[in-house]
């Protein structure tokens, strides 16, 4: 047999928690599919949200370009901007939009006076203290960009430092410096201004925030970003499976030990199961022993140390699995955030590291959106 590792994106299950995401919500929503979609494949993700989102984010140039040349047409928004002033005029031969950050890049708007955008894009920096003007630069910059460059339609972004949607108490500042900006932009006719806030966590965790666009990225791959501490908050469905089968058994006696370093010795006469799928792939290193595997129908735990290519689990309990059984490292019966959590990690990590496995996709056959 070939080498079984492989993962399987189920396009159905991102479908729906886009609509969960759009639901709780509401006004528009971006989906956020950098980092080649977290891992689930850029172009197919967006391909199979086309008919349902309302534009896609990315964090650089060359991923919204990939988008573009896969014939995607919406509008894709650069979230962390122009890295250098060659990337104003590809971005708008493109029809892309950039987040405006920084000074410099608002001079590099000015030096060219050909440059236009339907929406300006600016960041407000409300606490996270990473990228975006601080609140107070706001109305200037504003009265500034309308009465030179005529800009009549703005959208104010701002992202959470507390992003996992878990501390509510924490966005009173960056809502008032908000609200703040807000009622101090000068009165200017025409002038349109519209807001994103709400990344995954600010849309399952805040329901009281919300903007006129959404920018959820997690969880539209079915994982909640507070996961595995707090009870799954709302029926989010895991689009990735990590999957592989046991391709070898090795006999260990007690004393003797499996792996790198003899990070497990057995104490008892112990079956490990091999699992062709190791750190080279994306599972992590730092994932602790008996973090859980699931092979057949029963959760085992990793033994030993992950290394580059497999990893090893105890199967002594279970004589009934051995070479062939299924295994799934993780999907709807193992969370990724519970291997993140095993690995010190978050899912966000485990889930953009994955490469090598071949990749398959899942959707029912009547679908409206095949890929290509
Ligand atoms: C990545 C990113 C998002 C999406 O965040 P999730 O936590 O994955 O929902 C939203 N906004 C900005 C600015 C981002 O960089």
């Amino acid at each position: 047999m070939t080498r079984p590792t492989a993962i399987t994106i189920d396009l159905d299950h991102l479908r729906h928690n886009f609509r969960l995401a759009q639901t709780l919500h509401g006004g528009h929503l971006l989906a956020v599919v950098k980092a080649n979609a977290y891992g689930h494949q850029a172009v197919s993700c967006a391909r199979a949200l086309g008919k349902l989102a309302d534009g896609f984010a990315v964090a650089t140039l060359e991923e919204a370009l990939q988008l573009r040349r896969a014939t995607i047409r919406l509008p894709i928004v650069l979230l962390e901007g122009l890295f250098e002033a060659a990337e104003l005029p590809e971005a708008i031969a493109h029809g892309l939009t950039p987040v405006f950050h920084t000074a410099q890049q608002l001079d590099w708007l000015a030096q060219d006076p050909t440059a236009s955008f339907d929406a300006l894009w600016i960041k407000v920096d409300t606490g996270m203290h990473r990228l975006g003007f601080p609140p107070q630069d706001i109305p200037e910059l504003v009265e500034r960009l309308y009465r030179q460059r005529g800009i009549r339609r703005l959208t104010l972004m701002t992202h959470f430092a507390h992003a996992d949607g878990q501390h509510p108490q924490a966005l009173e500042q960056p809502l008032q410096q908000l609200q703040r900006v807000l009622h101090s932009l000068p009165p200017l006719p025409d002038l349109q201004v519209k807001t994103s806030l709400c990344n995954s966590g600010a849309i399952l965790g805040y329901p009281a925030v919300r903007g006129d666009w959404g920018r959820p990225g997690l969880m539209l791959y079915g994982v909640d970003p507070a996961a595995p501490t707090v009870p799954q908050r709302q029926p989010l469905q895991p689009v990735m499976t990590l999957t592989s089968r046991i391709t070898a058994i090795n006999q260990v006696p007690p004393g003797a030990s499996v792996g790198y370093g003899a990070l497990f010795t057995a104490t008892r006469p112990t079956r490990a199961g091999i699992v062709p799928c190791g750190y080279a792939d994306g599972y992590p290193r730092s994932a602790r022993q008996g973090t859980p595997v699931l092979v057949g129908e029963v959760r085992v735990p990793l033994i030993g140390r992950v290394s580059m290519d497999m990893l090893s689990v105890d199967l002594s309990d279970y004589p009934h699995l051995g070479v062939g059984s299924p295994v799934e490292l993780w999907g709807s019966r193992i969370s990724v955030a519970e291997v993140a959590q095993n690995a010190d990690t978050i899912a966000y990590e485990l889930l953009c590291h994955l490469q090598r496995a071949a990749v398959h996709y899942r959707e029912a056959h009547d679908s409206t959106q095949p890929l290509e």
